[in-house]
């Protein structure tokens, strides 16, 4: 086997395949090393898996809201394992597509972990390769807190491995897993229980979001803690127990999923060998151009910490090819703007500024467009889901700096109005635009009068 290479990624997830690719494709030689599946985090336990069993949610919803239009249907309970079976089958054909694709394209697999001899190679299964770049590209993996009884809660991981569905659960988190995985088991009839450090959900978001959110959460029947410290879990009479800090106890779980966060999949790398600077965190840091502290040697993705999300990892691999060996000298990816859903049920969305960090930046020489309204998809429902959106505009252009979504059909709303974020369009640029009707998005080139400016 050749052991001689122009590039190699250690990690064949999003950003390892796409900076591999990229470079096969230029003509160059690559290999990627990955202990797993072809596919990463997003194929294998992350964003596919996490979808399909959100449409299936979906299609619950859609079931219990259908009498209401005069649709005669009965949801007559879930085939959890016929679901799992076939998402499995779904992520299977995604991996074969991969294995295909990559030797298609001539990359060399490297099958194990990968390790840094010293900044110029790589072992993998004690053999010893080496290449002139080299991405890392390793991702990360759920946290499970340091705390008594840790071991009984399960993370993302473990609920995409669970073959029964769950009864009674219990979520730790209020970030963008813990709010998916609620909403998907509330949705297929399992009891949830959320608990959140923070005093709101994805506190990241935009105020109106996590409101809304909240308020549609709270009315599909989910139970929301918020401010609540756990400090440990326990197995009691009648089933797992959560124990907040302040002595309280909520209890009779028989799941508990851990949902607190990611840590970078750095530390087996044995980055000192290469000189590889790295936080004690474990996150790599890079520059704009993804470049650590020593030439030669790349960080892309989750490793990284900025924007964990698939296409952000994809992009920088691809840019990161394109610089080291097609015609693009300065390629880099630009991580502003970058918009993200949380695919709750209904989803909620962001890209730019949130109204918060847009006083900070600007002062008052902010505008913010506001509505609230139950959309049509709920005018014959019994239990309506509330849409809000915020548009938020600065200096006497009011440029289109943030736009915050929370309802029905966020999820592909947002990607063309992120274009107008991304442009620096105008709020005359969606006044401009004539509506699409009816739909929700027709509210956002309609929208008239300003919010008050709020301290
Ligand atoms: C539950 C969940 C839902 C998500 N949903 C979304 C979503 O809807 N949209 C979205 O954009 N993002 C989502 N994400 C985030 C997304 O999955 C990640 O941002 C993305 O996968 C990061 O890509 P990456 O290449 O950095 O790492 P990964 O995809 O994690 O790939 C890293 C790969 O490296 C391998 N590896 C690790 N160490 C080594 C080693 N030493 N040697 C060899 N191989 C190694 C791993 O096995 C893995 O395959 C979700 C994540 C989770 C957990």
């Amino acid at each position: 086997m050749e052991k001689h290479f122009d590039l190699i990624a250690i990690g064949g997830g999003s950003g390892g395949l796409a900076v591999a690719e990229r470079a096969a494709q230029l003509g160059r030689r690559v290999a990627i090393v990955e202990g797993h599946k072809l596919g990463g985090t997003c194929v294998n336990a992350g964003c596919v898996p996490k979808k399909v069993m959100w449409y299936a949610a979906n299609l619950a919803h859609a079931l219990a809201d259908a009498p209401g239009f005069g649709v005669r249907s009965r949801l007559d309970g879930l085939d959890w394992a016929a679901l799992v079976a076939g998402r499995d089958r779904y992520i299977d054909r995604i991996n074969d597509y991969w294995d295909g694709y990559a030797a298609d394209l001539g990359i060399t697999r490297l099958r194990g972990l990968g390790q840094f001899v010293d900044e110029r190679t790589i072992a993998v299964e004690g053999e010893h390769y080496r290449a002139e770049h080299i991405v890392i590209a390793t991702g990360g993996a759920p946290i499970v807190p340091p705390m008594p009884g840790a071991d009984l809660g399960i993370t993302s991981d473990g609920f995409f491995g669970l073959t029964e569905q769950p009864r009674r659960v219990a979520i730790v988190g209020g970030g963008y897993i813990g709010v998916e995985l609620a909403g998907v088991l509330r949705a297929l009839g399992s009891e949830v229980t959320l608990v959140a450090l923070e005093d709101r959900l994805l506190f990241t978001f935009d105020d109106l979001v996590s409101e809304t959110l909240a308020d549609n959460m709270t009315r599909q029947g989910i139970d929301i803690h918020l401010e609540f410290e756990v400090a440990g879990l326990e197995q009691g009479a009648n089933g797992r127990a959560l124990l907040r800090s302040n002595g309280e106890r909520l209890d009779g779980f028989d799941t508990i999923i851990w949902a607190v966060g990611r840590r970078p999949n750095s530390a087996g790398l044995e980055l000192a060998r290469a000189g590889v600077e790295c936080h004690k965190n474990g996150l790599i840091p890079v520059d704009d151009y993804q470049n650590t502290n020593v030439p030669g040697l790349y960080a892309i993705g989750d490793v990284t910490g900025r924007e964990p999300l698939t296409p952000v990892a994809i992009a920088a691999g691809r840019r990161l090819a394109e610089r080291l060996f097609g015609d693009r000298p300065d390629a880099r990816l630009d991580y502003t703007n970058i918009p993200t859903l949380v695919f709750a049920h209904p989803p909620v969305g962001k890209v730019g500024l949130t109204e918060r960090e847009a006083r900070e930046r600007f002062g008052p020489a902010v505008t913010v467009y506001r509505t609230e309204f139950t959309p049509m998809r709920y005018a014959l429902s019994e239990h309506p889901m509330k849409t809000a959106m915020k548009l938020v505009c600065a200096g006497p252009q009011q440029q289109v700096v943030g736009i915050h979504l929370a309802g029905e059909g966020t999820d592909e709303m947002l990607q063309g109005f992120a274009v107008v974020v991304k442009m620096g369009g105008t709020k005359a640029d969606l006044d401009a635009t004539v509506a699409l009707h009816p739909t929700s998005a027709e509210e956002l080139v309609t929208l008239k009068t300003p919010d008050p400016a709020r301290e």
